[in-house]
């Protein structure tokens, strides 16, 4: 689907309750270019950047007013890469090894009735330059060019419930992978480190997170894998408890 569709194409009439339009405020701009190999939740990943455009219309300096008084922020956004896909009642979490189902209700799936996403993201910066507003943050879980519907802080004491139970997704996952880079992998990484100083730690904190199909995961594994981050397109492989990234080489264009 092409992510750079028109803002209108992105609005939405609710007609049910009122005859109310809610329109994108700005849009993702971040390293995963693909679904595939994007953390499954915020704060999984912590290296890389992400910037938030806020469009001319809500890009008003003031919008943003103190919010550096905040570490972190709810981007609420469009699931806009997969909203043609449609949704059903139930869904297979990775987390239940993709096989158990759970009703959509009671998931973080993209394949909703309405594809709204909810992501709590740690505040870096916020700049105003040639008239565009733009914001830096940071752990998020978005591909880039997802539509952001709104922009609020996070309240710890409103928003962090100690008390919580967290279901089948209690802690944060954590696949026991180790990540290393062949010789010929990190003399790319060295290259590429004056435009992507975090490069190893983002491939790394990425790969940790096993992002195979939950179908897909044991040790052994024979598949050549690839994934995309910024324009580089990035090939590893799992063996025996550990992954190795064997190239990073930009993609063609
Ligand atoms: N934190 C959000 C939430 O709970 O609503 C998103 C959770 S969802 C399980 C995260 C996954 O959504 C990512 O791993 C990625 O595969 C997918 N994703 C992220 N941005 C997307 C977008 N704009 N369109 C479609 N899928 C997206």
């Amino acid at each position: 689907m092409n992510i750079k569709k028109s803002l209108a194409y992105y609005s939405i009439t609710i007609v049910k309750t009122m005859n109310q339009k809610i329109e994108p405020i700005g849009i993702v701009h971040s390293p995963y270019k693909q679904k595939f190999a994007i953390p499954r939740q915020p704060n999984l990943v912590s290296a890389g950047t992400a910037t938030i455009e806020l469009y001319t219309e809500f890009g008003d300096i003031n919008c943003l007013r103190e919010i550096e008084q905040f570490s972190h922020l709810w981007i609420i956004f469009l699931f806009h890469g997969t909203a043609e896909q449609g949704w059903s009642p139930t869904v297979q979490p990775p987390r239940l090894g993709g096989q158990d189902k759970v009703g959509v209700f009671a998931s973080r799936s993209p394949f909703r009735p309405n594809p709204i996403g909810i992501s709590a993201v740690e505040y870096s910066s916020h700049q105003r330059v040639n008239s565009k507003s733009t914001l830096e943050v940071k752990g998020i879980d978005l591909l880039d060019g997802t539509p952001v519907l709104d922009i609020k802080p996070y309240i710890p004491y409103a928003d962090s419930i100690e008390s919580a139970v967290g279901g089948y997704a209690e802690a944060a996952p954590n696949s026991g992978l180790s990540v290393i880079f062949t010789d010929a992998a990190q003399v790319q990484i060295d290259e590429l480190n004056s435009i992507y100083p975090e490069l190893r730690e983002l491939i790394t904190q990425v790969l940790t997170q096993d992002p195979r199909p939950a179908w897909r995961v044991k040790d052994n594994d024979e598949k050549q894998y690839g994934m995309t981050l910024y324009n580089l397109n990035i090939k590893w492989a799992v063996n025996n408890g550990s992954i190795a990234v064997t190239s990073i080489l930009p993609e063609e264009s």
